[in-house]
């Protein structure tokens, strides 16, 4: 009885990815009060307090395969998702560019974190598919991981697209639409056969305002022009939406969900977890700077 005790009590303070049916978990934006409260500058330690507010399925230390708990025949629901937040994936050295250089990871080391993810098993899926999964409960993969890249820069076309489709991964572009086919951007082509590989164009508004200091109707011209402009862009209506800079409130999550969006990104740290606000999902930003033990580490608390 002791020793089963110990072992639960193990269990739970690791930080374990972990599963459970649909059926237990809290449905609805803000369902997890810790999560709500974690928009507002808290860390990640909030998500483990989230984790630890859902009764789940903890799964022992030394067990990272053992992720996943049957729902249905064939079904898994996979409660933590990490949403890796990239920009640029190019050489970059100006040395008086230091936003430019924290936002840009080098082909080399964007390698390595990419065979790191699949060396340890991750697979990556869109946000779409996460969307699909936490909503009508269709399965994700067992250790499912999104690469999000902010702008649509045309380095995602031309470093990052390639270093995945060559392991047959797949990510998410919050695209910029007024920015399209600008110098430096992707084009709409590109962002097309982006689309047709399997990956996902999010939307990124129109002109990459911050959009807390908007007029409404300022507002409703960047959120929801975006979705229109991608849907014709693309011939398929943006589900995924990222806030630039990171910067919401509540009136903008509510023109978010006005425009039809399902799921939204910030730029606030932690892992994504079902039950969480779906609209303000945070994510793991990769730096420049990021080495490949720190990228380990960033994914740790997902693997154990
Ligand atoms: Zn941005």
């Amino acid at each position: 009885m002791l020793a089963a005790l110990l072992m639960l009590v193990s269990a739970l303070s690791c930080r374990a990815w972990y599963t459970r049916p649909a059926a237990s978990a809290p449905v609805g934006r803000g369902a997890i009060s810790g999560a709500r409260a974690s928009r507002f500058g808290e860390g990640v330690s909030l998500f483990v307090g989230s984790k630890g507010l859902s009764i789940g399925t903890p799964v022992p230390e030394g067990s990272p395969t053992a992720t996943a708990v049957p729902n249905a025949p064939g079904a898994v629901t996979v409660m933590r998702v990490p949403i890796l937040m990239y920009h640029y994936i190019r050489l970059y050295r100006d040395p008086r560019d230091r936003l430019g250089q924290d936002l840009s990871v080098t082909p080399e080391n964007f390698i390595k974190q990419v065979e790191w993810l699949t060396s340890h098993g991750f697979h990556s899926v869109t946000l779409r598919t996460v969307v699909e999964s936490w909503k009508k409960g269709r399965p994700l993969p067992e250790k499912a991981v999104v690469l999000t890249f902010d702008d649509g820069y045309e380095d995602v076309y031309t470093a990052a697209f390639p270093v995945l489709k060559a392991r047959g991964l797949v990510g998410v572009v919050f695209a910029v639409s007024g920015f399209v086919g600008r110098s430096g951007y992707a084009t709409a082509q590109q962002l097309g056969i982006l689309q047709q590989e399997g990956w996902e164009i999010g939307a990124h508004t129109v002109h990459h305002l911050d959009l807390t200091g908007l007029d409404p109707f300022s507002l409703q011209h960047e959120v929801g022009g975006s979705a229109a402009d991608l849907t014709e862009l693309l011939g398929q209506r943006p589900v995924s939406f990222a806030y630039p800079s990171g910067r919401w409130n509540r009136t903008v999550e509510g023109a978010v969900a006005a425009a039809g969006f399902e799921a939204a990104v910030t730029t606030q740290w932690g892992i994504a977890i079902k039950g969480q606000d779906i609209l303000a999902l945070p994510r793991l930003r990769v730096r420049g700077s990021t080495s490949i033990q720190a990228f380990e580490a960033i994914l740790t608390p997902a693997t154990h």
